[in-house]
């Protein structure tokens, strides 16, 4: 991303991130859309970093049971007690306003009670692809920054 070229950084990281879901939510594509929009430089070297990940926990604003199902995948993630997960709540396919079941406020209320980052986006419209995956990567890597200084 333009911020770690911006900062010029020695080093890059790798880690982690998994997307997380019921099927269909949209995972698939919001990872082809961020992939296809973005683009890390190379670097000459790489820190592997054990135990940090990022999850992006997906659900579908248009059906409310994949929101329901947001506690058990929560759930499955927290069983990896040994693992520091940057975790942010995403609703998914924000541009079926029609169809949709779950409000927004719902969603802010669930990852403010869970303790995640949370967004709206649209893998079919493009909003907030990158601001969801950019959020969690600079989360990681201002945990890393500390743990590294
Ligand atoms: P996955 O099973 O979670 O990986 O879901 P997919 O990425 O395969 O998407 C499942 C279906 O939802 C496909 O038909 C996609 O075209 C559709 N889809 C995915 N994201 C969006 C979105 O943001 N908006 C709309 N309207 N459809 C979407």
């Amino acid at each position: 991303m333009t911020s770690f070229a911006e900062e010029q950084q020695t080093e890059d990281y790798l880690f982690k991130i998994v997307l997380i879901g019921d099927s269909s939510v949209g995972k698939s594509n919001l990872l082809a859309r961020f992939a296809r929009n973005e683009f890390y430089p190379n670097s000459k070297s790489t820190i592997g970093v054990e135990g940090v990940v990022g999850a992006l926990i997906v659900y579908d604003i248009s059906r409310r049971q994949t929101f329901d199902s947001i506690g058990r995948w929560l759930n499955e993630l927290h069983s990896h007690s040994d693992m520091n997960v940057v975790t942010i709540l995403i609703g998914n396919k924000s541009d079926l306003k029609d169809a949709r079941e779950v409000s927004t406020t719902e969603g802010k209320a669930l990852a403010e009670a869970q303790n995640l980052f949370f967004m709206e986006t649209s893998a079919l419209d493009s909003t907030n692809v990158n601001a969801a995956f950019q959020t969690v990567v600079k989360e990681i890597y201002n945990i890393l920054s500390r743990k590294v200084l």
